[in-house]
């Protein structure tokens, strides 16, 4: 039986990840490893968490003792790290704590795999999930592809890149198995409201306004978190060893559109006169440094290893708006921090 950890488990993608390996791998034993910030909540995952091939385990990846008393306990064989500090704004206002997570405990992890592994890496692999955003920003042509240099301008990204590398040099330096995928947006169900598609939607239910930064026209490329998932199954298990793949949803949108088409949905969801969620578009004042355009060029992953989106922006967006009209109880729990005390009622007897 293969023993594989998932770090960030309990957030937004990671409770993706998590639920599609316990369900599709009965004879891997899965580790979550989520520390619980503000955006980790085990009511993502609620359902999957009495399997018999499922353990959650509560820490911090910046605890480098603990970190390394846990891969000795339980040996490893595979690693998806996904858990970061993950939402840009928060790293302009506290960069120190994006290192401290994105790469001094990427490094903690990375040291710790080395140690158990010592040299025998047949059957071992580190895979590194990442951002599209470590690109930096595109003018109105082209797209990231893999061999596009660096070029991170938030201390989000900065600190993104940083543990890329530092997964690259353990791969060019110690030899350590490492695969790395890099990821334009995602969207979907279980993404904290702190993010544009959760928080618009959440603001429209609540009629409050949809703070739009600068005029609007900031352009992402979108891919449903499910698709996310997919791919990441993918990637670490056919994945080439030492190599890269960019991810992406072939779906650029401009934020104002994107927000129109979202406005757009929930009126008929909920029954309102066409235009009425539109009134609530409010412009503020820019993010300092914000990039204007990311774009993927997925074609890597779709060569190489068959992966294409399954949805279309439309499916995606209609299956997440549905998910939060049958799910406002999380979106409460989320939004008044009920959510914490989940784990106390589940584990921490
Ligand atoms: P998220 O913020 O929803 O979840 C992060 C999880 O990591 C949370 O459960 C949190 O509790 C946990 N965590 C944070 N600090 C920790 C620490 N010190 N120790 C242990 N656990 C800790 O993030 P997400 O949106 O699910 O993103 C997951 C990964 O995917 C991140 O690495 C992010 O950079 C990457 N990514 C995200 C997107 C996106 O659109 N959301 C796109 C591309 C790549």
């Amino acid at each position: 039986m293969k023993k594989i950890l998932i770090t960030g488990g309990a957030g937004f993608i990671g409770s993706h990840v998590v639920r599609l390996f316990v369900k599709k791998y009965p004879q891997y034993q899965i580790f979550n490893l989520d520390a619980l910030t503000y955006a980790g909540n085990l009511e993502n995952i609620a359902d999957i968490e009495k399997e018999s091939n499922y353990t959650f385990i509560k820490g911090d990846i910046v605890d480098a003792p603990f970190i390394d008393a846990l891969f000795a306990e339980h040996q490893f064989d595979g690693v998806l790290h996904l858990a970061a500090e993950s939402h840009v704004d928060r790293s302009i206002t506290d960069p120190l704590s994006f290192v401290k997570t994105n790469v001094i405990g990427t490094m903690n992890l990375l040291n710790a795999a080395k140690t158990i592994w010592n040299g025998n890496y047949e059957g071992k692999r580190f895979y590194h999930i990442s951002t599209d955003e470590v690109y930096g920003s595109l003018g109105a042509e082209g797209l990231f592809t893999e061999t596009t240099p660096y070029d991170p301008n938030s201390p989000y990204s900065a600190s993104k890149a940083s543990s890329d590398h530092f997964v690259r040099a353990y791969g060019e330096t110690y030899g350590l198995p490492y695969v790395l995928t890099n990821c334009s947006n995602n969207y979907g169900p279980f993404h904290f409201p702190e993010k544009l598609i959760p928080l618009f939607i959440h603001n429209i239910i609540q009629n409050k306004p949809l703070p739009v930064y600068g005029d609007g026209k900031y352009t992402r490329d979108w891919l449903f978190v499910e698709d996310h998932a997919v791919a990441i199954d993918l990637v670490f298990h056919q994945g080439k060893n030492h190599d890269t793949y960019n991810i992406g949803g072939f779906n650029e949108w401009q934020n104002i559109d994107l927000v129109k088409l979202l406005c757009k949905i929930m009126d008929e969801k909920l029954g309102r006169p066409a235009g009425t969620s539109e009134q609530l578009i409010a412009y503020v004042k820019d993010r300092p440094g914000h990039d204007l355009r990311y774009a993927i060029d997925a074609t890597k992953i779709n060569k190489e290893l068959g992966w294409k989106p399954s949805v279309t922006f439309e499916q995606g967006l209609e299956r997440t708006v549905n998910w939060y009209l049958e799910n406002q109880v999380w979106l409460e729990h989320v939004t008044s921090g009920e959510y914490a005390s989940y784990y106390e009622k589940q584990y921490a007897n």
